[in-house]
């Protein structure tokens, strides 16, 4: 399937140059950060320009579009232009793929197909040609210089989500070590042949990888929940104590769990940078585990299908939108919302020419602030507050985000974890979980949830054991039965 990788994996030349292009793109976007406002979004505005005119010659799916809506080309300035076209959603995605939504003769070897995250239901594929590939690794690289001069060759842990035993059980019986696996997934496969070579060569690129970039990965903590037994977390501190890394970075589920564990047992542990992923992370979140590690915390901002769009500085004043790559908006009844104003966040991919995707609507909420950075850095300023799907749509029409469920909920009252549950609209179910050793009011907690909810019709506090990550390992504190009028 990732027939781009094995083309470039039997070609060292091409995979050198495809890293070196990696380099480049770094090297470009660092100099870009220096650059006023007005300079970058000239940038952006020029690439957005290029990017239109090839979607409208080469995609089936927007050239239809612009033809009926009558959008001419010329003339317009490329915003207004962008400003016409429709969100795209993961249902459009899915509608159109592959032959209408790919360019043409982007279909060449020379592509990787990758699958944003999420269940299977609500998974999208993807296409990557090279030049967005090293894009993207230019990316990452920027990401990890902006937030927290994380150098090339520094010593880098992560905790990935414990994906798939969930979902399929893969990697709860999936044996460790690199000619094992390959036997194992050969054995699953009908094609053993094909699948050595395929698995041994991702495998293989893998392991090149993170020997280059001195990655390491700890095993995610598996499908049992939250409810994790100390010598499990003390493994986890051991293991870094031992490991020392520069950079760690882990659900924040899973530091906040490590860090309580440090400071109820309290350990001394250094880390010099923490970066929470693949969930919202809020202020308090942040300051615990930063506390806890002794390390300062940046958070990124990205997805799978995207990839890394946004990175908090050292100043921690939001995040940086990577403006050379993306066109970010944050919409509010379709219109751009104001600063400070919550609103859809969708995300235009500049560097995409085998799948462009325009007005992407990734399915999160979030809000602008103006800048400039005391960084010196003039780019825009975002934050995420959390997914769309998590938001609480309250009686009288106020939104809660999934960010502020959490910093009223998570360090307070006694509670270890919780997750609020919209059965219906204006049904909640509130799961808590209490701190080893803590008593809990729950009818203190069930005023404290009936505040800020906006008093529901309905509200009820349970006591739980633990709370259990979803199908892609990630956890989640919320589940609306309300987001959709959110407009
Ligand atoms: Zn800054």
């Amino acid at each position: 399937m990732i027939t781009g990788n094995a083309l470039v994996l039997r070609n060292p030349v091409l995979w050198v140059a495809a890293q070196t292009y990696g380099w480049g793109r770094y090297r470009k976007l660092s100099s870009q950060d220096s650059l006023p406002h007005r300079d970058m979004a000239a940038l952006q505005s020029d690439k957005l320009a290029r990017l239109l005119r090839h979607a409208a010659s080469s995609v089936p799916y927007y050239r239809d579009l612009l033809a009926e809506r009558g959008v001419q080309m010329n003339g317009q300035a490329p915003r207004e232009l962008l400003s016409q076209l429709p969100l795209l959603t993961k249902q459009d995605v899915v509608t159109n793929f592959p032959d209408r939504i790919l360019a043409h003769g982007k279909r060449a070897a020379a592509s990787k197909h990758i699958t944003s995250t999420g269940t299977t239901s609500d998974r999208i594929d993807i296409v990557l040609d090279l030049a967005c590939q090293n894009s993207r690794h230019g990316l990452e690289l920027w990401c990890y210089d902006v937030g927290g001069s994380c150098r090339l060759g520094a010593r880098r842990l992560e905790i990935p989500p414990d994906a798939c035993s969930r979902e399929c059980g893969v990697n709860a019986h999936r044996p460790v070590g690199f000619m094992d696996e390959v036997r194992w997934a050969a054995a699953q496969s009908g094609r053993p042949v094909r699948e050595w070579a395929s698995v041994a060569a991702r495998r293989a690129r893998y392991k090149l990888r993170q020997a280059l970039l001195n990655d390491e990965t700890l095993p995610p903590f598996g499908p049992d929940g939250t409810r994790i037994a100390p010598d499990a977390l003390q493994s986890y501190v051991d293991a870094i104590s031992e490991k020392q890394p520069y950079l760690l970075t882990g659900l924040p589920t899973y530091l906040h769990e490590i860090a309580r564990h440090i400071q109820r047992t309290g350990q001394s542990v250094h880390v010099p940078v923490i970066r929470p992923i693949g969930s919202v992370s809020t202020p308090r979140l942040k300051r615990l585990i930063g506390e806890a590690f002794g390390g300062d915390v940046f958070e990124t901002y990205g997805s799978n299908e995207l990839g890394p769009i946004a990175v908090e500085c050292s100043e921690h004043r939001r995040l940086h939108v990577a403006m050379g790559s993306y066109v970010v908006e944050v919409l509010r009844n379709g219109e751009p919302a104001a600063e400070g104003e919550l609103g859809h966040i969708v995300v235009t991919c500049l560097d995409n020419y085998s799948m462009p995707l325009i007005r992407y609507k990734l399915g999160d909420v979030g809000r602008w602030h103006s800048g400039p950075c005391e960084c010196g850095r003039e780019s825009q300023l975002i934050e995420c507050n959390g997914r769309l799907q998590d938001l609480i749509v309250c009686a009288d029409g106020s939104a809660v985000t999934e960010e502020e469920i959490m910093e009223a909920f998570y360090f307070d009252h006694g509670l270890d974890h919780f997750q609020l549950v919209e059965r219906k609209r204006g049904a909640f179910d509130l799961m808590v979980l209490p701190a080893p050793g803590q008593e809990l009011d729950l009818e203190t907690l069930r005023e404290a949830a009936g505040d800020l909810l906006g008093n529901p019709k309905r509200l009820d506090v349970f006591p739980v054991d633990t709370i259990y990550p979803e199908a892609t390992g990630k956890f989640r504190f919320v589940k609306s039965a309300s987001y959709e009028d959110f407009a």
